[in-house]
């Protein structure tokens, strides 16, 4: 294949949620396409990501399970965390999933190429596979996903001891003590896995709070728990210096003037990813980037026409649902249709003990864009389900405009809260108001009854909290 050869329809950069999904759509459509992937099919997300993360909460969920069980008259010792074993099972369930999105992509005939792809002209690119070549291409997908940032920190890139998200994943050892950079989703969800498995862990985090893009009051109640789980926040908390030392790593933070050193085996650097564009040369291409990122259209279109991009390499909300929706449209548009990327709103989800998510507006967002909201909020305290699934730790808070009784956001802090939230996502979708909400019957008992709760809550008819306590109308 060496030399210029004739473009097959579409070829798609990346095999990852964003480029696979594309891939999909476009075959669906009648396209010829061609997706290019160096590595493994399904990118970060399924790689070393989102999958094998969700797989190491299950497994600490089960030792948390172990350890608490004595309250329900089930006595279990925790014997050993087996980290090996706990790797096996996540590469277990990854091995299932690449495989499968291989037999997506036989079955749906799309040619994978095991090679980098790079552009030497606008719509022309150079792959570097087992054989190179130069393929002209009319019909362009691009979804190359985003790499970890490495904040500039005093001996941070020299230490030997500086893990990000997949370091920590692939460890050949549970690190004992673990110092955290970055209080959002990575560092969240890993701190409260290591703990739950037995580690020491410290979160640092520059802002004032945790998860900053999400609900600041679930977010400090999330913080109250992760701290009662013994996890250690330093919040409104800089990194200043980092030495390694004969037995780990030492960290210097320094807070509201005062530094203080915690000590550590390992530090999980989880301070955001940037776009990743590197090796594909999207300037030789002609592309229009902004801080590394593609920048697109609505359409998912580059100011080059048919050459689109998807997913985090644009930058925005990183998150493979975002990519793979952004994935679907960039194919239609690639085949002829006219789909805009415009989501009424995207849940954010946050895996940790118990999960945090959120759909729509936060009331951050609402009182930022000045629009006039109530709240209503439930305690799961007086939930049946919650009471039995965790003591009843969390609250569900529901949004609602003033002026048209419409859902604007809807935040739930409890067990399972990333599937409670689709609740939420459809009835934000579809402009759906507070009434229709509540009009919709909630099976008995489920956690789902917290969400209708809060909801009545906003209307000051919550049947299960005492009248006042929860805010609304
Ligand atoms: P993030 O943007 O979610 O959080 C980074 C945090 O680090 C922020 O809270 C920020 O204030 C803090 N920070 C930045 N610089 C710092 C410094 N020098 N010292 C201390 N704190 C600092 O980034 P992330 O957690 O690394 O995740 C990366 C991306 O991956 C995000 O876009 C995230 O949405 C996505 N992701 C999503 C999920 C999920 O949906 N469950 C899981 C993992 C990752």
């Amino acid at each position: 294949m060496d030399g210029r050869t004739d473009c097959r329809d579409i070829v798609v950069i990346g095999g990852g949620p964003g480029g696979y999904v594309a891939a999909i759509r476009a075959a669906q459509l009648g396209a010829a396409v061609t997706l290019i992937e160096g590595k493994r099919l399904g990118g970060t997300c399924l790689n070393v990501g989102c999958i094998p993360t969700k797989a190491l909460l299950h497994c600490a969920g089960l030792a948390r399970s172990a350890r608490e069980g004595d309250g329900c008259g089930i006595h279990m010792t925790l014997d050993r965390v087996d980290w090996q074993g706990v790797r096996a099972y996540q590469q277990r369930v990854v091995q299932r999933l690449v495989e499968g999105v291989g037999v997506l992509m036989r079955k749906n005939g799309i040619e994978v190429v095991r090679g980098t792809a790079a552009f030497v002209k606008p719509k022309t690119l150079k792959i570097s596979a087992e054989k190179s070549e130069i393929r002209e291409a009319g019909r362009i997908i691009i979804a190359t996903g985003s790499a970890p940032v490495m904040p500039p920190v005093e001996g941070l890139r020299e230490s030997r001891h500086v893990l990000d998200s997949t370091g920590v994943l692939q460890a050949e050892r549970m690190p004992e003590s673990m110092v955290v950079i970055g209080g959002g989703v990575i560092g969240v969800e890993l701190a409260c896995a290591l703990r739950a498995l037995g580690s020491r862990v410290a979160i640092v985090e520059a802002m004032p709070r945790l998860l900053p893009a999400l609900d600041g009051e679930l977010a400090s109640r999330l913080a109250v728990s992760l701290e009662r789980q013994g996890i250690r926040l330093c919040l409104g908390s800089r990194v200043i210096r980092v030495a390694d030392r004969p037995e780990g790593v030492s960290v210097v933070v320094e807070a509201s003037g005062r530094e203080e050193c915690l000590s550590a085996e390992k530090i999980l650097c989880a301070v955001g990813r940037r776009p990743y564009t590197e090796g594909l040369d999207p300037e030789a291409g002609g592309l229009r980037c902004e801080q590394g990122r593609i920048l697109t259209d609505d359409r998912q279109q580059t100011n080059i026409p048919g050459v689109y991009a998807v997913g985090d390499c644009t930058g925005g909300m990183m998150l493979a649902h975002t990519a793979s929706v952004q994935g679907e449209i960039a194919a239609e548009n690639a085949m002829g249709g006219q789909a805009v990327y415009r989501p009424a709103c995207v849940p954010s989800g946050v895996y940790s003990f118990p999960e945090l998510a959120g759909a729509g507006l936060t009331e951050e967002q609402a009182k930022e864009r000045g629009i006039p909201y109530r709240v209503g909020r439930f305690p799961l305290s007086a939930n049946g389900r919650a009471l039995i699934a965790n003591g009843g730790e969390g609250l569900v808070k529901v949004l609602v405009g003033e002026e048209l009784d419409e859902l604007l956001g809807v935040h739930i802090l409890a067990p399972n809260a990333t599937e409670l939230i689709a609740e939420g996502v459809s009835a934000i979708s579809m402009e759906g108001t507070v009434e229709e909400l509540i009009g919709a019957v909630h099976a008995h008992p489920t956690l789902s009854e917290a969400v209708r709760e809060a909801a009545l809550a906003a209307e000051g008819r919550a049947i299960h909290n005492i009248p006042n306590v929860t805010g609304g109308r």
